[in-house]
């Protein structure tokens, strides 16, 4: 759903119909599931949240939006509803991201694959970072986010998934799994990763980050969603693209995508003069809070920008402009194959 989608007006004329149509007929008419994470309370009943944002979509939009086209996660249908202002209470917590597995896991690392107790120092710890990242909105959050035993359980969730251990694993979810076997084939990388993360909230840097930023959902964040944001807000930064522009062209050099050679001029013109886009070459993780230096950031074309971060890992510039040549060559070679064949082909077959 994009912003502004739905309106307070909309949303009320949703809980009218609920409350005409009773639960049941409501959510059967739209073709919704009881929910069972989030509620809407509204003098003093509660509604499920999802069906009413959907629904709400039908007088605004003209179209009730069907269950799953309203997203999870960080822009689902509780949270546009708690920015309308409506209240919102919520039965469990959110879903575990990716950053704060990563935190976990590098914690049940530490403790070499082992669960850990909710009394544990080192997860009282971490339950007060969790609670003080910025990436589930206080709205969505109830008494129980992140508490030392949610903490704990998580511990288990994970470390009973370790290829090592001998019993039956608890249900944990697919992302679980996914984070714990990156630490499995590169922990020094991914305790760095932790590190970075751990420092960030400490140092208070993730907070400026834009929930819009986070919502490019098409990046791919292995190193999770905060070091992304900030990656990306280095990368956006006008004054320090402006200067590595500037240190280019004052080289003589030609303002040029350095994997494809798309200049922007050359083809938009007047329009596209002294643009590109400038990539942060240094790995999240590896990246601290010094001070840029222009040598990090390659100028890139939107396209070739996209491309890079699209699938993790990462490909530098240089890397990308390899396999770019590569499929250039792999076509050219394909093309010649295929021009053969078939002329052999053309003589032996009958004219249809
Ligand atoms: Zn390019
Ligand atoms: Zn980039």
């Amino acid at each position: 759903m994009r912003k502004g989608a739905i309106s307070r007006d909309g949303v009320f004329k949703a809980l009218t119909e609920y409350d005409e149509l009773g639960q049941d007929g409501f959510l059967s008419k739209y073709g919704y599931k009881p929910a069972t994470g989030y509620f809407l309370l509204h003098e003093e009943r509660t509604y499920d949240s999802k069906a009413i944002a959907g629904v709400a979509h039908k007088f605004d939009q003209g179209r009730a939006l069907k269950p799953d086209e309203l997203s999870g996660g960080r822009s689902h249908a509780a949270r546009w509803l708690a920015r309308l202002g409506f209240t919102i209470r919520s039965s469990r917590s959110p879903d575990w991201t990716r950053d704060e597995i990563i935190l976990a896991c590098d914690l049940a690392m530490a403790n070499g694959w082992k669960r850990l107790e909710f009394d544990d120092p080192r997860v009282i710890e971490l339950s007060a970072l969790l609670q003080a990242m910025p990436i589930h909105p206080e709205e969505l959050r109830n008494e129980l986010f992140r508490n030392p035993n949610g903490v704990a359980r998580k511990t288990v969730d994970i470390t009973c998934r370790h290829p090592d251990y001998r019993g039956k694993p608890t249900n944990g979810n697919v992302l679980d799994v996914e984070v714990m076997n990156d630490f499995l084939a590169r922990p020094t990388e991914m305790a760095k990763v932790a590190l970075r993360i751990r420092q960030g909230l400490v140092a208070g840097e993730f907070q400026e980050l834009s929930p819009e930023a986070e919502e490019e959902d098409d990046f791919s964040a292995p190193e999770g969603r905060l070091l992304l944001g900030r990656h990306r807000s280095r990368e956006r930064n006008k004054a320090l693209r402006k200067r590595k522009i500037d240190a280019v062209v004052g080289e003589g050099r030609q303002l040029a995508c350095e994997s494809c050679g798309f200049d922007f001029e050359q083809i938009y013109g007047d329009r596209g003069r002294g643009y590109i886009e400038c990539h942060h070459v240094v790995p999240l993780h590896e990246a601290g809070e010094g001070r840029t230096r222009l040598s990090d950031l390659a100028l890139i074309c939107a396209n070739c920008h996209r491309m890079i971060h699209r699938r993790a890992p990462w490909p530098t510039p240089g890397e990308l402009r390899a396999s770019i040549e590569q499929k250039h060559a792999d076509d050219r070679r394909a093309a010649a194959v295929l021009a053969r064949p078939r002329r052999a082909a053309d003589e032996q077959m009958p004219n249809l």
